[in-house]
């Protein structure tokens, strides 16, 4: 399509968005009496209208019933986490018994690695992306002291090359391959958070089973941005975070898949609790575990089920469209932010917007990251000014995320209008 940089082709573009009333379903912070052009969805999505109904839903059960809430309100408070399954399923592409939502991301991280990193004498390293968000960094730090080991020799990052941004397949297939049989465990961020690069999670999958390790990711910042099959990718274990994309709300709950190939493998530790017993037998009070067959059986405690409410609501949404027109609409509004920005770079003289994120749709979802060579944190600071909600990575870098359910393309020119004004001021 040839892109044009003015409101009315802009406009165009939003007359033919199948996704245009979402919009309206979203409450947006106002800067100077007026709605912002937020970019931030890839760190804390939008409040969605729908939100206040589910939560108001158990605040109203919980006054009328109490403890009976559990099992005689609207969604029972006992089983409330199985309504995820199949929806989420369909968005992570899972089968439904693989799916389970708890407690929050890093913590998941942690009971991931519980059944999933077990080092031995001779297989016990850890591949990670270099610069990982840093949470995991410390999950993966702590987690190899915690087994008695160095990190500096357990954990393996892989580098990006001198002057690239972005880190190659190659790379990464080579260092799987030289770490061998000493590797125990893959996990990568699905899409890096600062790059917004996606990983070509089939291929490294099957490289890192090859070594006999396990494979998971980190999908923070690909739950509800791009398409993921990993059941039929052979991914051992994924978790994300319902906040980002999602749209569920500060620190909410967070999303587990565990291959269904690993549900009756007995030999697998975990760390149990009461809502991961056998659902039948639950409330028997017996003093034996026997887990849920499925990921839920992962369950550690009673559900925070007014953080459960927001998330569903939410489920319910994008499940409700379908990650294909989601996506559709994130490649469309991807390509048109970018055009923009090359657009007011072209017209001014000694800046030069350098988007590191990968060009090809393949490579990315709707995050652009750009390194805003000739402008400093001065031109960030003019955006949040003037209604542009993104934010500021070391040393010069700004994301930028257009959320396809929320933003439009009107959002993306009026955002080159507002760039040009913040440079030429
Ligand atoms: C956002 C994010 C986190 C945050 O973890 P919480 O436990 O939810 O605070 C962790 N890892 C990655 C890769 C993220 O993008």
């Amino acid at each position: 399509m040839n892109f044009e940089n003015t409101r009315e082709f802009a406009q165009q573009l939003d007359a033919k968005d199948e996704l245009r009333n979402y919009r309206d379903e979203f409450f947006f912070p106002k800067v100077n009496g007026k709605e912002v052009i937020y970019f931030t969805g890839n760190s804390l999505g939008l409040q969605s209208k729908r939100t206040k109904t589910y939560v108001d839903e158990v605040m109203t059960d919980w006054a009328n019933l109490a403890v009976e809430g559990h099992f005689y309100s609207e969604k029972p408070w006992w089983d409330y986490h199985e309504r995820f399954a199949a929806p989420l399923s369909v968005i992570v592409g899972a089968k439904p018994c693989e799916i389970t939502v708890m407690n929050t991301l890093t913590v998941n991280l942690h009971l991931m690695m519980v059944s999933f990193y077990r080092p031995t004498a001779k297989k016990y390293k850890i591949i990670c992306e270099e610069k990982a968000f840093p949470s995991d960094q410390y999950m993966f730090q702590s987690q190899v002291k915690f087994h008695g080991l160095d990190p500096k020799d357990a954990i393996v990052e892989i580098k990006r090359r001198e002057g690239e941004h972005n880190i190659r397949l190659e790379d990464v297939l080579a260092k799987i391959e030289e770490v061998g049989d000493a590797l125990a465990l893959v996990l990568i961020g699905g899409v890096n958070y600062y790059t917004g690069q996606v990983f070509d999670m089939k291929t490294i999958t099957a490289a890192g089973h090859k070594q006999g390790a396990y494979v998971g990711w980190d999908l923070a910042h690909a739950a509800g941005n791009i398409e993921l099959k990993l059941h039929d990718w052979d991914v051992d274990f994924a978790v994300w975070c319902s906040y980002k994309y999602m749209n569920s709300g500060p620190g909410n709950a967070s999303g587990c898949f565990i291959h269904e190939k690993h549900h009756n493998n007995a030999d697998l530790p975990r760390f149990a609790g009461w809502y991961g017993h056998n659902k039948e037998r639950r409330f028997k009070m017996e003093p034996d575990f026997d887990p849920v067959h499925g990921a839920d059986g992962w369950q550690i405690s009673n559900l925070p089920i007014l953080s459960l409410a927001p998330y569903l609501a939410s489920v319910e949404m994008f499940s409700e469209i379908g990650m294909e027109k989601i996506i559709a609409k994130r490649n469309l509004i991807t390509a048109y932010l970018e055009f923009i920005l090359h657009e007011v770079d072209k017209e001014i003289e000694g800046t030069e917007f350098e988007v590191i994120t990968p060009s090809s749709q393949e490579e990315r979802g709707c995050q652009l990251s750009v390194f805003l060579h000739g402008q400093g944190r001065d031109l960030f600071d003019y955006l949040m000014k003037n209604g542009v909600i993104t934010d500021w990575r070391e040393p010069n870098v700004i994301r930028l995320a257009p959320a396809p359910l929320y933003c439009s393309f009107e959002d993306m020119y009026e955002f080159g209008q507002i760039l040009k004004k913040g440079i030429c001021k």
